[in-house]
């Protein structure tokens, strides 16, 4: 399972959106191999199932290529975290601050009861503004949020680790 992780670490020189030399963490090569895909989800579902999680809430865009995989898997529902305007339904909103400037994390009023559990994924975790995000709004709305996961930690930003008091997985780190 190491070394299959291991896969899952693809730092990449990209040009991404047109800019070049940006150093950018992509996960698409490891879910063109279905082995190394699933091995990633598994990790995920041996360490939640079990707990009473009874939500997985995804951010857009990319927890909502794990998140889903791993909530059927533990027999949880699936709240996605979206970017504004996208939600069609009442919405309740946690803005954050970015480097430049700020962004917005948006969930459906009603997704999650108070007191329910939940486990937030993404595909990675760099200042972890935009989990700590993704908890308040969930706190707000009275989820009781178990752990954040991601498949990719950048260690360089120490302090994810731990966010608003709650713990933070990591399949990998990358630079
Ligand atoms: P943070 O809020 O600084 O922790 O940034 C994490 C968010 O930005 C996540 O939603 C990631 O999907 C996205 N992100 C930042 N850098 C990268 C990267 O190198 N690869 C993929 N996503 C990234």
């Amino acid at each position: 399972n190491c070394n299959v992780a291991m896969e899952a670490k693809l730092p990449k020189e990209n040009g991404l959106n047109g800019h070049t030399g940006i150093m950018f963490n992509d996960i698409t090569p490891l879910l063109l191999r279905p082995g190394v895909f699933k091995d990633a989800v598994d990790i995920f579902v041996e360490r939640y199932r079990g707990m009473g999680i009874a939500a997985v809430a995804g951010i857009e865009a990319r927890g909502f290529i794990f998140g889903p995989a791993i909530a059927l898997a533990i027999g949880a529902k699936f709240i996605p975290l979206r970017k504004p305007k996208k939600l069609p339904g009442e919405v309740i909103s946690e803005t954050y601050v970015l480097e430049y400037g700020t962004d917005c994390l948006q969930m459906h009023v009603g997704a999650i009861e108070p007191g329910e559990r939940v486990l937030i994924v993404d595909d990675l975790v760099a200042t972890g503004g935009t989990l700590c995000a993704a908890i308040r709004l969930l706190e707000r709305a009275g989820a009781d949020v178990a752990e954040c996961a991601c498949l990719i930690g950048l260690p360089k930003f120490k302090d994810f680790y731990k966010l608003n008091g709650k713990p933070v997985y990591v399949l990998v780190e990358s630079r």
